[in-house]
């Protein structure tokens, strides 16, 4: 058995525990309480014990795609990335995905729920030891297209897939494939994750088949009038299987319809307001009872890994929309960066606090030098004076999956920005693979 102590100990299920400890033992929790009863073990000072983050909603092969098209809107964005994305092949995809599975364990994230294009990311879990999601994205109009797009990548990751790494599926979007393709993957019985609602240029397409989508339309399926939460749900192909990433412009009724279904939804909000698409209704998508869970989305959007500014934005952007300083508090953004997320992806069983029986997926951060301690409000602390560089350790399965110092970056972001460099080349290499 192995027993790590703090200053505080978070459970999320449960209050905060002053001078707490976690037991561990073969890869689960086996008891939280006060060092005073279990012992104090591996003590970390000045330093709290919390529940590994469940990174909701990421895209860990564009780890390198930072600020490639900042400042486009949505459309002309997405085009940028789909000419850049195949200058690259398989290795290259790899390289990106490990760097950025590092840099999750190095922000206390211990699960993701990755949309992987390629599905480099499962090999990159697998690698590092992140538990993972990882829904293989298909495209298009044609039901079997998209379930031979899922095989093709299937028999690439399957030697990667574990108890740990789990594979699901992910039709992209709406506006790129049809309700026969989410009718296919829905068929296949795995978890799902999509977009939805996530851009007013999606949605102009979606509505009247105009506006910036426009010179992308070869990759589109064509419009029905109809935001597609109201076509699946009209088609009955909502359930609760299915994540979907962002829902930043939807209606009272589409926020009805998406609970009703009980969809889950990745809550994204740096990557919403950097790429200017809005602020998502958090309260009314918490209010209606939706399982949400918080996510940082891919680097191609947002500038870091790091889920502690994922954890500040999520309050922010809550205070900012409802004007309202009581919208949500700290230990609301990391109830929701946990168990939430944990809920999110059907994973709420298994991980997301830090309880006896549940995997002992946890992080230690430290708050020192900084102005939270002492102590004041131990969930504030954390999310507030919180980032990846304070991060002491991150737990998964119960075994050191990081540790401050520990990780041969260099060896990391050498591969990285090797495939960076082929991505901002013209031309694509002999190894680029169609996709
Ligand atoms: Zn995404």
């Amino acid at each position: 058995m192995r027993i790590l102590s703090a200053d505080w100990v978070l459970p999320v299920e449960g209050e905060p525990i002053e001078n707490g400890a976690v037991a561990v033992r073969d890869g689960r929790i086996e008891a939280v309480g006060t060092a005073a009863a279990l012992g104090e073990g591996e003590r970390f000072e000045d330093a709290a014990i919390v529940p590994g983050f469940v990174n909701a909603h990421t895209h860990l092969e564009y780890a390198v795609y930072a600020a490639f098209g900042d400042g486009l809107s949505f459309a002309p964005w997405l085009a940028l990335h789909i000419e850049r994305k195949a200058r690259i092949g398989r290795e290259e995809s790899e390289a990106i995905a490990r760097l950025g599975a590092a840099q999750c364990l190095a922000s206390g994230v211990t699960t993701v729920g990755d949309a992987s294009f390629a599905g480099a990311a499962a090999h990159a879990c697998a690698e590092l030891g992140l538990r993972a999601i990882v829904y293989l994205e298909v495209f298009g109009s044609d039901g079997d297209g998209a379930l031979g797009q899922f095989r093709e990548k299937l028999d690439y990751v399957r030697p990667a897939l574990s108890e740990r790494v789990q594979v699901g599926v992910s039709p992209h979007a709406p506006y790129t494939c049809s309700t026969e393709v989410y009718r296919a993957c829905l068929s296949l019985d795995i978890p799902v994750t999509t977009h939805f609602n996530e851009s007013q240029d999606e949605l102009d397409w979606l509505l009247r088949g105009e506006g910036p989508m426009l010179p992308v339309r070869p990759l589109l399926v064509e419009p029905d009038g109809q935001s597609g939460i109201r076509r699946l749900a009209a088609a009955g192909v909502l359930d609760a299987r299915i994540v979907a990433a962002h829902c930043v412009k939807v209606d009272a009724e589409e926020i009805e319809l998406l609970a009703r279904h009980d969809v889950a939804v990745a809550h994204c909000p740096r990557s919403n307001a950097l790429l200017g698409c809005g602020v998502a209704p958090l309260a009314e998508l918490r209010a209606a009872g939706l399982r949400v869970g918080v996510g940082t989305d891919g680097i191609s959007s947002v500038p870091s890994h790091d889920y502690f500014e994922e954890l500040r934005a999520v309050v922010s952007a809550a205070r900012a929309r409802t004007e309202d300083a009581g919208a949500l508090s700290p230990a609301e953004a990391l109830e929701l960066g946990t168990l939430g997320g944990a809920r999110a992806l059907g994973l709420a069983d298994e991980v997301g606090s830090l309880v006896p029986g549940k995997r002992a997926d946890l992080a230690v951060v430290t708050l020192a030098g900084t102005p939270y301690v002492p102590w004041e409000d131990p969930a504030a602390a954390v999310v507030y004076g919180g980032g990846s560089p304070q991060i002491l350790a991150t737990l998964v399965d119960g075994e050191v999956r990081y540790e401050r110092g520990g990780f041969r970056w260099h060896e990391l972001t050498d591969a990285a920005s090797r495939a960076r460099s082929l991505l901002l080349q013209d031309r694509a290499p002999a190894s680029a693979q169609p996709r």
